[in-house]
């Protein structure tokens, strides 16, 4: 098969560029190697009400998503953030006081953020997605590059990785990159992929009952931050909570975390979940490798001198962490797809 532009990652970032190609009339494919789109952007489905196991918010002064959501109709939302918070020492002591919730004023769509990538993926031919195809070696050839995948080979003019960089290296290049790049690649942390995330989902929303917004600290864990996750248009509640344990710790010792999860959300809030869904990003080979297995602070993202111009400017990288202003969030998935597709604009 035969593109102009090959998308390698169907996350927010190949999605929009995706979006903006067709909307330039420039021929393009996209392979993806799980057997949905949304990379990091998740959700749960309980009994139609929507979790979001990956991103969660959007922020005021984010300009894409926001436009984002109004071109497909979503309904934008605040994090509920009314009543007081509770806090937890080492010892499992919970104390309850009017401190101000620490999301307040955080956006999030009604949906979750999976509406965003539903909305994207309608918008798009279905038979220019190609699902369940991981990239696993690039080659350059006469007739353009050859991406290869389990079923499908594709040439073409241009690849955008819109995968994150550390999982664009493990892609086999021939030639191989210089090693400059790889570092280069290798160097940039792939934003929150070292997180889990647990969501207690309710029958009702018990700790709003109480007069508690959801917002809770914890120095026990195993979650250490927690925060309303309940739906806009009702249906079950949830709290969901980052969960503060090492990824090692997490995949050995699940069970027994489970169920202090549990325990800790009954201490919290009074009453235990109807449900525990768990989602650990460390675990998922497209979003981590194991230097993300620690988290960092948020880096400064952007692309960085060495991978300005792979392959005489035809191999681009394209996911989040190439966003300059809001490189890692949602927003930057959108500012990179937006620097490709003016990249590729202006190569015409
Ligand atoms: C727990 C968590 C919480 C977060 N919270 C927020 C938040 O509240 N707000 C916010 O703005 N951001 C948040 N983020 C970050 C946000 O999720 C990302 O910025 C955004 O989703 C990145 O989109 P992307 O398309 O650039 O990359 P990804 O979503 O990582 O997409 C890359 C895609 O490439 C695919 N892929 C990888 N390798 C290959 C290959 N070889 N061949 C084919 N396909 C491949 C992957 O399967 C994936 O679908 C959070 C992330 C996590 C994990």
């Amino acid at each position: 098969m035969h593109t102009d532009i090959l998308i390698v990652g169907g996350g927010l970032s190949g999605l929009a560029l995706a979006d903006a190609l067709q909307q330039m009339d420039v021929d393009f494919q996209l392979v993806e190697a799980r057997d949905c789109l949304g990379g990091r952007i998740k959700v749960a489905d309980v009994d139609g009400a929507k979790f979001d196991l990956g991103p969660a918010w959007f922020w005021p002064g984010q300009p894409r998503v926001a436009a984002a959501a109004t071109r497909f109709g979503l309904t934008v939302f605040e994090q509920y953030s009314a009543g007081d918070i509770v806090a937890e020492d080492q010892n499992g002591m919970v104390r309850r006081s009017a401190g101000f919730a620490s999301m307040a004023g955080s956006l999030r769509l009604d949906g979750g953020m999976g509406a965003l990538v539903d909305a994207y993926q309608a918008a798009l031919p279905a038979d220019l997605l190609h699902l369940g195809q991981r990239i696993t070696a690039i080659t350059q050839t006469e007739a353009g590059i050859t991406a290869t995948a389990q079923d499908v080979t594709i040439t073409a003019q241009t690849v955008v990785l819109a995968t994150p960089p550390r999982i664009a290296a493990q892609i086999a290049f021939d030639p191989a990159l210089p090693d400059a790049q790889t570092h280069a690649m290798n160097d940039i942390p792939t934003w929150m992929a070292g997180h889990a995330k647990y969501i207690g989902v309710y029958d009702r929303p018990v700790w709003r009952d109480a007069g508690l917004s959801g917002d809770a600290q914890s120095r026990r864990g195993p979650m250490v931050e927690i925060h309303d996750a309940s739906p806009h248009s009702g249906g079950p509640s949830a709290v969901f909570g980052f969960i503060g344990f090492d990824a090692q710790t997490r995949a050995t010792h699940t069970d027994d975390m489970h169920a202090m999860a549990k325990d800790q959300l009954t201490r919290l809030f009074g009453s235990l979940p109807d449900q525990l869904i768990f989602q650990d990003w460390a675990q998922q080979g497209d979003t981590a490798t194991p230097a993300d297995f620690t988290p960092t602070g948020h880096p400064a993202y952007g692309r960085p001198p060495a991978l300005q111009w792979i392959w005489d400017g035809n191999v681009i990288l394209g996911s989040s962490e190439m966003g300059k202003t809001f490189g890692g969030f949602l927003e930057g998935a959108l500012e990179a797809a937006q620097d490709v597709a003016s990249q590729i604009a202006g190569n015409r």
